[in-house]
């Protein structure tokens, strides 16, 4: 695994991104390599490898947040886990939030239980929420879809532990596949657990050739109903019908299917 240091100019961008006004990336790619990730398009701009075999970690990220007060929306990270490994030698996330103002209005998105060493900091917080990535991929399916993400019983573990101590948490059930994702089963176990809800359908697109080619071998039904707009908009109804019907509250369905 390659980490490169480097010293960031802005710490802060701008984002059309539902829910937010601003992107923290403090890292750039991730060591989780989930084969889905669409944030593998940085690799056309920076070439360091394969997305998934190097970091980009802006170690001067503590510094820059705070020398600046954003009014608006944070969502940490767009380009990376917060809390992937590197996190536990480097702890920029850590020193981001020991600098950061406390009444930043802070989203944090992760699927490591590593979130849970910064509990004492994110109780200090009084715009905070905390997000964990959920879906159900186990065995094979696990190591072909996230194969370096902690797994999702460590995560619904820590998303336990942080709202029984009541900060506020949201589930984001991402990607959904069909054929690959229990949605009940992932509300059933998290509801007690979470404020509120993001969805996302699998984004083929951003996934790339590659991940088209493994699901071409390993899950070909998947694929089909994937790529053919009817039958994934019966698909998705479905799965708005099995949302609908758990009368929970999500803030948004993002469904891949133009
Ligand atoms: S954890 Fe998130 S940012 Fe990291 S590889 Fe997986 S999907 Fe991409």
């Amino acid at each position: 695994m390659k980490i490169i240091k480097t010293q960031a100019k802005e710490i802060y961008t701008k984002t059309k991104l539902p829910g937010c006004d601003y992107v923290l990336n403090q890292y750039v790619s991730c060591q989780h390599a989930c084969t889905y990730c669409y944030a593998k398009f940085i690799c056309k701009w920076k070439k360091y490898g394969k997305f998934g075999t190097w970091v980009e970690a802006k170690i001067n990220a503590p510094e820059l947040v705070k020398a600046k007060i954003i009014k608006g929306d944070i969502f940490m990270s767009s380009m990376s886990d917060p809390y992937q490994p590197v996190e536990k030698e480097l702890e920029l996330t850590k020193k981001i939030l020991e600098n950061l103002n406390k009444d930043a209005r802070l989203s944090i998105l992760t699927k490591s239980d590593l979130v849970l060493r910064d509990i004492n900091l994110l109780k200090q917080f009084k715009n905070l929420e905390v997000g964990f990535t959920i879906n159900d991929f186990e065995g094979k399916t696990k190591d072909l879809m996230e194969p370096f993400a902690p797994n999702y019983k460590l995560r619904l573990e820590a998303l336990k532990k942080l709202s029984k101590i009541g900060i506020k948490t949201y589930v984001f059930v991402s990607p959904i596949i069909p054929g690959l994702i229990n949605l009940k089963k992932i509300i059933d176990s998290t509801k007690n657990y979470t404020d509120h809800y993001w969805f996302e359908f699998m984004n083929l697109r951003g996934a790339g050739p590659e991940f088209v080619k493994m699901m071409e071998k390993e899950y070909p039904n998947s694929l089909k109903i994937l790529k053919d707009k009817k039958l994934m908009d019966n698909y998705i109804q479905e799965c708005v019908n099995i949302i609908k019907q758990s009368k929970i509250k999500y803030a948004g369905i993002e469904q891949h299917n133009k």
